[in-house]
């Protein structure tokens, strides 16, 4: 089983000014993913304490706003999917609503309004909620890819709640994508995965589970199906992520599937919420069927910023150098969330 969990820590030395200038040293952690073998850089020293932010100013003014995904006008001034993709216009599951996103960045891309409520506070978002809008953004691609089979090859389903995490209305709803080539991340897990497999007879993230439920100290636990884990290589703070095992392709999902998937986003969501970390990225991540040795899994990140209204937790080091980082250690993380699962 060739899953190694590699990382080396780096020690610092300073003159310290709080202590009268003698020296210092400082522990932090470069890791190595250990599927892409992408850094990710831990400063584990600054005791991160976020005060809760308050959207509520926000979510006021943005009442009084024009919002295209309120049941008022929706119907009016969204648009409709072609009838080869959706014949009855709009795809609708539950209180869920996927619509063709206005502003496309890929070839087939589809907005999922999770729900008719403007503004769902964190602690409200349910699995039902989840489940209805998963499933229709599934549809959606299940669809695109039966009627243009070259053009949504490689599909994504995202979720940016909140303006911290890119967010750019408050109503919440998810971000749906294929097309004829993965994204840059996930042709590496792809084509890792497909490797691993090819090398080793044996899948990675059911070796991945394993390994972790033998090294015990990220593994967090099971709903359902899906295995948890708290991110060994995080790409940002608080990253978990979500293994459903024998499962690859959008086709492959069944709403027991989604349940339990959404059954532990909402433990992460509160445990985020209990930290006041008021907002997130989530993505579920899929290959094709040749592409032996992917399994579909889920990621779910914290946003935050450590100054309230403005600044931001993106920095140079993701922008311009493509290296994650967090605060807080992965090993800290699990011992905290764990007791909810
Ligand atoms: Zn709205």
């Amino acid at each position: 089983m060739p899953v190694k969990f590699i990382k080396t820590v780096n020690k610092s030395t300073f003159l310290d000014p709080a202590n009268n200038f003698a020296p210092k040293t400082v522990n932090t952690e470069v890791r190595y993913d250990p599927l892409t073998g992408q850094i990710s850089r831990i400063f584990p020293f600054r005791k991160l304490i976020l005060h809760r932010h308050d959207w509520t100013p926000f979510v006021e003014e943005s009442k009084q706003k024009f919002c295209p995904f309120c049941p008022a006008v929706v119907e009016k001034v969204t648009p409709k999917f072609p009838a080869d993709i959706a014949p009855e216009g709009r795809i609708r599951v539950g209180d869920a609503l996927a619509i063709p996103n206005l502003n496309p960045y890929e070839k087939h891309a589809a907005v999922v309004i999770m729900s008719s409520r403007h503004y769902i506070p964190m602690e409200e978002v349910d699995v039902r909620l989840m489940v209805d809008s998963f499933r229709a953004g599934l549809e959606y691609l299940q669809r695109s890819t039966g009627a243009d089979p070259d053009g949504a090859r490689y599909a994504s389903v995202n979720w940016n709640y909140m303006p911290y995490a890119g967010g750019s209305l408050i109503h919440p709803h998810l971000q749906v994508l294929a097309g004829a080539r993965p994204c840059t991340y996930d042709r590496h897990l792809i084509n890792a995965s497909v490797e691993y497999f090819k090398s080793y007879n044996s899948n990675y993230w059911t070796d991945l589970i394993d390994a972790e439920i033998k090294h015990g100290e990220r593994y967090l636990g099971k709903t359902g199906r899906v295995h948890w884990l708290s991110t060994f290589a995080p790409r940002h703070v608080g990253d978990i992520t979500g293994i459903i095992p024998g499962k690859q392709t959008v086709d492959d999902l069944n709403d027991s599937d989604l349940t339990d998937l959404a059954g532990g986003f909402k433990k992460i969501i509160d445990y985020y919420s209990r930290c006041n970390i008021v907002s997130f990225n989530a993505a579920l991540y899929f290959a094709r069927r040749e592409d032996t040795g992917f399994t579909v899994h889920a990621r779910i990140v914290g946003r935050f910023t450590i100054f309230p209204l403005v600044g931001s937790d993106i920095t140079h080091m993701q922008i311009l150098h493509d290296d994650p980082w967090t605060v807080i250690l992965p090993e800290t993380i699990a011992g905290e969330l764990r007791a909810l699962f």
